[in-house]
């Protein structure tokens, strides 16, 4: 018996991804990478937030469009779109810390450490900061993104973190 497998949803690109694409971009491309929606919690109240009303500042989990209640629900669900990835988002995931660092430990372990994560946080912080809380250091990048525009803020968190644990 011989067992195909296939990478998901979209092999055939609009556009082939570029040379200076991140990794964590081609996947989002490929529609290969599960959103995990950590909390609608956020400090911000931006203007121009997209988040919904049964999203905002309300603290559900949710991966893809599932809500859900545990981390094994999250890992189904990556499972059934055969997510090579994850973007962690809300709302801010730095406003549930414990949470997201449970998600990525799960992730990592149910995956492995290839699986590749991001997240996306308007919260500045120092990258050193991150380290202490990996679950095993070295071993994940995390590549942080500001969703806002302040410029310094964005220069300092799209910096990718390698060697901080993320
Ligand atoms: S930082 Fe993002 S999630 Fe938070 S209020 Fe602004 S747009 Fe919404």
């Amino acid at each position: 018996m011989s067992v195909t497998l296939s990478l998901p949803q979209v092999p055939e690109l609009h556009e082939p991804p570029e040379e200076a694409d991140a990794e964590g971009c081609i996947q989002c491309q490929m529609g290969s990478k599960l959103v995990l929606f950590i909390t609608g919690n956020c400090h911000w109240r931006c203007d121009y937030c997209p988040l919904s009303e049964t999203r905002r500042d309300i603290d559900h989990m949710f991966a893809n469009e599932r809500r859900c209640e545990s981390f094994d629900e999250v890992i189904e669900e990556a499972r059934a779109m055969r997510a090579t990835g994850a973007g962690i988002t809300g709302g801010d995931p730095l406003m549930a810390r414990e949470r997201t660092l449970e998600g990525i430990r799960r992730l990592k372990a149910e995956f492995g450490t290839q699986f590749h994560l991001h997240m996306y946080t308007s919260i500045p912080f120092r990258p050193e900061g991150a380290r202490p809380s990996s679950p095993r250091p070295g071993s994940t990048r995390y590549d942080f993104t500001s969703s806002t525009s302040r410029p310094k803020s964005t220069e300092r968190l799209s910096r990718p973190a390698p060697n901080r644990g993320f």
